[in-house]
């Protein structure tokens, strides 16, 4: 496999994104006059830059997204195929892979019923947030309007997830936001907010959701909005009974239990769904970038019957239905693709397959825990993994930011694409990320470990 293009390609490729393209979370100023990285092809595990320079990717397209890998031409074809013959019809309308898909994602879902198509994962996070807001006025005569958020947890780039967006440093200079979106605390254990541990801290965590409902008044809560492990905000795993305790506060208080599965869903933690592990009971799940793994662009928005069967009530009034549409909701290489990844999914094995990876990477980085001091805590689930990097284990202080850029590329040097949780944030600027795609080898595995371990070596000695 080569990516290489020819010296006169790669210059007008490279004119043309210097000269207009806007790159995603890029200050441009450094950026024009560094060496860019276009990434021209990939196989499997494997991405190749413009200069046929290969890659080991242990980051699946950047961010959590290419789960059953590179060169799908499985995928592909029933895309092309769907193209060809119907690419997009929207509204009432329905679409053969659109009620195929529906049909086998429910499936994975039990007590999950309906699935609503958009295209981003912020996109499916408004949808939901509408449908609790939408709630609140048909049900609850327009109380019950506020959505609770975590701390550290990201739900989406638009205004509206950016309200609920537990992460300041990326909300700077966005706002004002939307009304009626409330805080509460997270549950991380390693940066403990109560000296407690274990089952007890999980407890205490989900108090604290509590506190705030009561203090807010539980009768103006309309939803809850948690990712099952958080992603950018620090790969961070629930303390055991956190969930469990959650769960009762929803169904003490009448409050929807919103997952957001953006990242989790569809095999990254080695079962279907994120919550799965825990034993939730959502009342709504929002996902994307597994769906398709990148393939095409489409997200879901997914309900119970219950939440369905509340837009179906009060005939009398004709806006009582769910007044949302999604233009590109309509297009049907999405759900065709969907449903051939998760097929690819079953029949390689893949969520089996992501656990043994996952508990293999899982122990290499303990290894290297031992050996390198400044990792302070090592967390995760299945392929969706993270490394805490300190100054000190007993002061828990961040490392350098800067540093934590040279590790990772250090590590892009050695052929592996690794990644960092949100570089902008103090605190919370210092976890080295992992979620290779669910088909990496016992190899692959260890070939990302040794560069992480060359590299660590390299930047801290
Ligand atoms: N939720 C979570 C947990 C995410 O990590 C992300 C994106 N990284 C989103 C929502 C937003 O998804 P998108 O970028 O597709 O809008």
């Amino acid at each position: 496999m080569d990516g290489g293009l020819n010296d006169n390609d790669i210059s007008k490729v490279i004119e043309a994104d210097k000269a207009h393209v806007w790159h995603h979370l890029t200050q441009h100023k450094p950026f024009e006059t560094s060496d860019p990285r276009i990434i021209v092809e990939g196989k499997g595990m494997r991405v190749w830059d413009q200069n046929g320079k290969e890659f080991l990717d242990a980051v699946s397209g950047g961010v959590w997204t290419v789960n059953v890998g590179y060169g799908r031409t499985e995928i592909a074809d029933v895309i092309r195929d769907q193209l060809v013959k119907l690419p997009y019809f929207a509204g009432s309308a329905g679409s053969i892979p659109g009620a195929m898909y529906s049909e086998r994602l429910i499936s994975k879902m039990p007590g999950m019923s309906r699935v609503y198509y958009t295209n981003s994962g912020s996109e499916a996070n408004e949808k939901a947030f509408k449908l609790v807001r939408q709630i609140a006025h048909k049900r609850y005569g327009g109380k019950k309007t506020k959505i609770l958020y975590r701390d550290r947890d990201y739900h989406g780039s638009t205004l509206a997830t950016m309200s609920a967006g537990g992460q300041d440093e990326r909300n700077a200079q966005y706002g004002p936001f939307a009304p009626d979106f409330i805080r509460v605390p997270h549950c991380m254990e390693y940066r403990a907010q109560w000296d407690l541990s274990g089952e007890e801290y999980g407890q205490r965590a989900a108090d604290a959701i509590e506190e705030v409902i009561l203090a807010e008044g539980a009768d103006t809560v309309g939803a809850l909005c948690l990712e099952p492990v958080t992603a950018g905000g620090g790969v961070i795993t629930p303390p055991p009974g956190y969930w469990e305790r959650v769960q009762e506060i929803c169904a003490k208080y009448d409050i929807l239990l919103h997952i957001d599965e953006v990242v989790c869903g569809v095999g990254r933690t080695g079962t279907w769904f994120g919550y799965q592990q825990y034993g939730i009971k959502p009342d709504i799940v929002t996902m994307a970038k597994g769906v398709a793994s990148g393939y095409a662009a489409i997200a879901c928005c997914v309900t119970t019957e219950e939440v369905f069967d509340m837009f179906k009530e009060d005939m009398s009034d004709p806006l009582s239905y769910f007044r949302d549409i999604s233009t590109f909701g309509g297009c049907t290489a999405g759900p065709a693709a969907a449903l051939k990844n998760m097929q690819i999914i079953e029949d390689e094995n893949l969520l089996e397959n992501c656990v043994s990876m996952g508990d293999r990477m899982l122990g290499n980085l303990q290894a290297l825990m031992e050996k390198h001091k400044v990792i302070g805590d090592v967390r995760g689930k299945g392929l969706f993994l993270g490394a805490e990097l300190v100054s000190d284990r007993g002061t828990k202080e961040p490392v350098a930011e800067k540093d934590v850029g040279a590790v990772v590329a250090e590590c892009g040097a050695q052929g592996v694409i690794i990644g960092a949780t949100n570089r902008s944030i103090p605190g919370l600027n210092n976890t080295l990320c992992f979620s290779p795609a669910l088909i990496a080898t016992a190899d692959d595995i260890d070939r990302i470990t040794e560069a992480v371990d060359n590299a660590l070596g390299k930047v801290f000695g």
